[in-house]
């Protein structure tokens, strides 16, 4: 007979015996657990668990993750104990859930208390990011079956959803989870704007539909004529809510939104993925300023990929992605397809991602929540890059800042007393933008004081805050 657990298993990559036993002893720990208790849907309770661990193992997350979210609202909701926990499953399974069931404690209050939630989500991260990614499943079957809850309790948590969990899935490059995030969220706080937006969508591919179709083939005919023939393709729309921000961005043009359909063509090799870059190139003209190169720098959330957007012969503006598997996959899991990301082969150290968060937590403090909103869209959700000191520790900054942000995010007092830099060995002004994988090496001085010029070239707001309480300035 079948058992519930049968399609987590069949999901999991070359299970093992002692897996399938596993999982069924944690499902039948959490079935027993939570007892008669029902979700709001009226539905037994255990769906949602079982929905969770399927996700997880569907995303090709290991087996204590899995039984980690087959038992995530166990401590929470039941009268199951950590030790328990840990006798049957050890202690990664038990620091798991109990790392879940923390997060679970927070509730969103306002912009403020989103910060203090995504401080607390961040250090969780740190330490082991699986938590953040049975938080994010979670999140995601609670938003799919959010129509049984009261409709102020929808807008609070889809309120939250996007605030904190959506920026967390993009900056763990979690493509999978962050789109289906924010649509459903948007859907709920702007229901009128999604409805707007997508039957927009729909039309504007049924408009270009035959186009698309067409320059589809015209590439499968070209890579062929080139003599590829392992490579495969799709087509890639992009979410409702995306598609609503580039359209206010472009006041409403869509003719200007180049990325709303994008073709991907998925080969074998790195070399394969330049290759076929310089075919299309050959065959369409690219649009200037948009080819970018994510394989030799890669997005800061680990994100690689080749990107050009080009005119076919029938007028289509389209965007062109072109990566390998292993790219691809990481594009949809993100940091959950390797727990720990490297950049530049040097690991990201968690006091870093400690330091980051903290900076987040200071903008909600100091500064008032318009300012805090400009705050997180500089810090958070701008791309990040990283930059190295001369001992090759990783200082994670939003791009265009500069060495004087640098030496503010490694200490202020570092900051304070800066007098010159050297990037890459030689001697450059203060005000110069930094770049991924630059050494930055800060000359200082005693007692220094920073420079009023300063703030007319810093991204940080944390530069910014120490500078003008340095020089005395009205907080702003
Ligand atoms: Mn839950």
């Amino acid at each position: 007979m079948a058992h519930p657990t049968d399609p987590i298993v069949g999901a999991m990559r070359s299970p093992t015996t002692e897996d399938r036993a596993l999982i069924t002893r944690a499902y039948n720990m959490a079935e027993k657990a939570h007892g008669d208790e029902k979700r709001k849907s009226g539905e037994p309770y255990i769906t949602h668990p079982l929905a969770i661990a399927e996700r997880l193992a569907e995303i090709g997350m290991d087996r204590d993750t899995i039984i980690a979210g087959m038992l995530h609202d166990t401590l929470e909701d039941t009268t199951l104990t950590s030790e328990e926990i840990e006798k049957e499953f050890g202690p990664t399974v038990r620091f798991l859930v109990e790392g879940v069931t923390k997060l679970a404690e927070m509730r969103y209050r306002g912009l403020d208390r989103a910060f203090e939630s995504l401080k607390k989500l961040l250090l969780a991260t740190a330490k082991d990011t699986r938590v953040i990614v049975i938080k994010l499943a979670d999140r995601l079957h609670n938003m799919e079956t959010l129509s049984f809850v009261a409709k102020e309790k929808q807008l609070r948590i889809a309120k939250e959803t996007m605030n904190v969990y959506v920026p967390l899935a993009e900056r763990l490059g979690i493509g999978l989870f962050k789109t289906p995030l924010e649509d459903l969220a948007f859907k709920v706080i702007d229901p009128k704007g999604y409805a707007n937006t997508f039957a927009f969508l729909a039309k504007q591919r049924t408009d270009m539909e035959a186009a698309l179709a067409d320059a589809l083939k015209e590439v499968k005919k070209e890579l062929a004529e080139h003599g590829f023939t392992q490579f495969r393709t799709e087509m890639r729309v992009k979410g409702v809510h995306s598609f609503s921000v580039k359209l206010d961005e472009k006041k409403g043009h869509v003719e200007k939104v180049y990325d709303l359909f994008a073709l991907r063509i998925i080969v074998p090799t790195i070399e394969d993925c330049y290759r076929v870059f310089g075919i299309i190139h050959a065959k369409w003209k690219p649009l200037p300023g948009r080819i970018k190169d994510y394989i030799a720098t890669p997005k800061p959330n680990g994100y690689r990929s080749l990107h050009t957007a080009v005119i076919t012969d029938r007028g289509l503006i389209i965007e062109i992605q072109i990566r390998t598997e292993d790219m691809h996959h990481d594009a949809q899991y993100g940091a959950a397809a390797h727990f720990s990301y490297k950049a530049h082969g040097s690991e990201v150290r968690a006091d870093q991602r400690k330091t980051w968060a903290d900076g987040i937590l200071n903008i909600a403090k100091d500064e008032s929540s318009e300012h805090a909103k400009a705050g997180l869209s500089n810090d958070l959700l701008a791309e990040r890059m990283f930059v190295f000191t001369p001992k090759g520790e990783v200082v994670d900054l939003p791009v265009g800042s500069t060495p004087v942000d640098f030496a503010y995010a490694i200490h202020s007092g570092l900051g304070d007393g800066t007098t010159g830099a050297r990037v890459n060995g030689k001697m450059v002004s203060l005000e110069t933008e930094l770049h991924n994988g630059d050494k930055v090496e800060i000359i200082t001085r005693k007692n220094g004081k920073p420079n009023k010029k300063w703030l007319e070239s810093v991204k940080t707001s944390g530069a910014r805050k120490h500078i003008r309480s340095a020089l005395k300035l009205d907080p702003r």
